[in-house]
């Protein structure tokens, strides 16, 4: 019965002389992600967007896909009639009533819209109007205009759109309206939650993952590849880099003070991580660190590894509990993949008893043991980078 919806947005409404930007990215984000779905219209229209279905268009996925997209506030399937002559209208009205709602014993409001001025009747005149023949074609309702249950909206055009139900959109920002960032994604819950959230705020991303073959399986990658995949159908597509990190560890866990282990591979991973990022022209790094989740998260260990790099690190879990992200994480459907038992690297060259308040200067002086071959392992590592195109 539905062969449109119309697409609402909230905070990027307010975004004055840029608000086209926003309108377009959200406009295209919105036909990217129905493109799979079929031929559909997609447009933007006085503050809104506007979708129009093929014939043959499946409801559930639609809304689904659309529930996925970042900076709607709220959206409601439409019912168009195609013509706006006032009986045709009258009875396309009643009919939606009719089967949208079995039960009539509530109370509505009809607002009206018209964009064509020309139009015989005012807006007040249509509700007025539409609402005494609902009254008279279903004797159970009554009309509210104060508190409504039923808000009936009818907007004429050359055509008339009909609708009455919102549908909650995620809120935040369209992906790509706030720059770039680069993802430090792991295997783990967090770092994918950390990527949908930060994205959420209109980032794109790019991601790397670091490996450690043969101490972390061709399955651990492939993990990392399907929570990829998972997050890319809210963020949009992405690159994925694959760090072959295996000599920088086994070099640290040869070289540097065992306690220091996680912490000095955790700025070599920012490191290059960082050196991707300036590539790909992105603002920032993103983890998905908390504080003081693990030895390596306290506030002295963030800051050691923020020491490393010169990029702004942003945190989204910064202050999140771990029910917290993993509540995120099943909303996502990142946790599932999340919890399969494939080690990442970190895990295999974890000291018994880890610094938790790690001195950054100890960890410079730790570092200079690596001297000797460390820049060449890091320009190795970066050249032989597997890319994987995520979508
Ligand atoms: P996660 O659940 O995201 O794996 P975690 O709680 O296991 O996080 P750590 O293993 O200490 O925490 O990692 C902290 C952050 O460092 C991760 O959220 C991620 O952003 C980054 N990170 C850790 N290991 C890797 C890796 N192998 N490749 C890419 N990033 C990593
Ligand atoms: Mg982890």
């Amino acid at each position: 019965m539905f062969k449109a919806f119309l697409i609402k947005y909230g905070e990027i409404g307010l975004k004055g002389k840029n608000r086209y930007l926003f309108e377009n990215a959200l406009r295209d984000r919105v036909a990217e992600v129905l493109k799979p779905l079929g031929q559909y219209i997609v447009s933007k229209e006085q503050g809104r967007i506007f979708v129009e279905c093929p014939d043959d268009y499946d409801y559930e996925e639609t809304v689904k896909a659309i529930q996925r997209v970042f900076g709607i506030s709220s959206f409601s399937p439409v019912v168009v009639i195609d013509s706006s002559e006032w009986d045709t209208l009258t009875k396309g009205v009643g009919d939606y009533v009719e089967s949208m709602y079995p039960n009539k014993n509530f109370t509505f409001k009809v607002m009206a819209k018209r964009a064509d001025k020309n139009y015989p009747m005012t807006s007040p005149e249509i509700c007025r109007e539409m609402g005494a023949y609902l009254l008279e074609r279903f004797s159970e309702l009554k009309v509210d205009v104060h508190e409504p249950e039923v808000r009936l909206t009818v907007e004429v055009r050359n055509k008339s759109y009909i609708y009455s139900i919102a549908i909650p959109g995620l809120g935040g920002m369209p992906v790509g309206t706030n720059g770039k960032a680069m993802l430090l994604l792991s295997g783990g819950i967090d770092s994918p939650v950390a990527g949908y959230m930060i994205s959420k705020r209109g980032v794109s991303l790019s991601a790397v993952y670091f490996h450690a073959p043969p101490y972390t399986s061709e399955r651990a990658k492939q993990k990392v590849v399907d929570l990829g995949q998972k997050i890319s159908k809210y963020t949009g597509r992405m690159k994925l880099y694959v760090v072959n990190f295996t000599d920088i560890q086994l070099y640290i866990y040869e070289k540097c003070p065992h306690d220091e282990l996680t912490i000095i591979m955790r700025r070599y991973m920012m490191r290059i991580a960082e050196h991707f990022a300036e590539q790909e022209n992105c603002l920032g790094l993103v983890t998905g660190e908390s504080i003081g989740q693990v030895a390596s998260q306290t506030m002295h260990s963030l800051a050691a590894t923020n020491d490393a790099c010169t990029m702004p690190v942003y945190r989204p879990l910064v202050a999140f509990d771990k029910q917290d992200i993993v509540d995120v994480a099943e909303k996502i459907d990142t946790y599932e993949t999340s919890i399969q038992p494939y080690e990442d690297c970190c895990t295999i060259f974890v000291a018994k008893h880890p610094v938790t308040k790690p001195s950054i200067k100890k960890i410079r002086n730790s570092e200079r043991k690596l001297e000797e071959k460390i820049d060449e392992m890091l320009e190795a590592a970066i050249n032989s980078v597997e890319i994987i195109d995520i979508e």
